[in-house]
């Protein structure tokens, strides 16, 4: 059953959520083709208790603002909770995922179907540049962690968040 959404969404207005620890190419080419297609694109990190993340949500909020300066139409935020409950707060009608394969698809199925269940928000599906297509934040970070080049994946400014933060551990 349908919860009826609390603000009627604008369906011009869309939501990037994700972990984004740390933002890379891949995700930055989602938001831009993002803002193509929308008004306005939040991008929005997730607190999730249950990933052990490298960065604080603050300091991938601040990568995030950095790295996206050049976009007009991105915020940039962070939540707690459900994602249709953030859409909503922010009159945004659409969830905006890419996809790199077809592994993703099946739990990025059920993501969407449930968001759709339980406030009727939308979830519009951007397939990978295949450039980014094997790039994921863990594997930036396995990459950085033993000394390997991590430019081609990730903005200066993170790659060097990056080499700083793991020189520290
Ligand atoms: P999550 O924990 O929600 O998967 P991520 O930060 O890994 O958070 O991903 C956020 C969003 O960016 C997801 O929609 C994911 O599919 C997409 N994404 C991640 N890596 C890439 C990539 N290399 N190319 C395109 N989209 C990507």
């Amino acid at each position: 059953m349908l919860r009826s959404p609390a603000v009627k969404p604008e369906a011009r207005h869309a939501v990037c959520p994700g972990s984004f620890d740390p933002v890379t190419y891949g995700h930055l080419d989602i938001f831009g083709r993002a803002c193509q297609l929308y008004d306005e694109v939040w991008v929005a990190v997730f607190h999730n208790a249950s990933k052990n993340a490298l960065f604080s949500v603050e300091e991938r909020v601040e990568l995030l603002r950095e790295t996206t300066a050049d976009l007009t139409n991105v915020k940039i935020a962070s939540f707690q909770g459900l994602t249709v409950d953030f859409c909503q707060k922010h009159g945004a009608g659409v969830i905006v995922r890419g996809v790199r394969a077809a592994s993703d698809f099946d739990y990025e199925l059920q993501m969407a179907q449930m968001n759709y269940g339980m406030g009727g928000i939308e979830t519009v599906f951007i397939p990978t540049n295949p450039l980014y297509s094997f790039l994921s934040s863990s594997m930036v970070k396995d990459v950085a962690k033993w000394g390997g080049d991590v430019s081609p994946h990730v903005p200066p400014v993170v790659q060097s968040r990056l080499i700083e933060r793991l020189r520290q551990d």
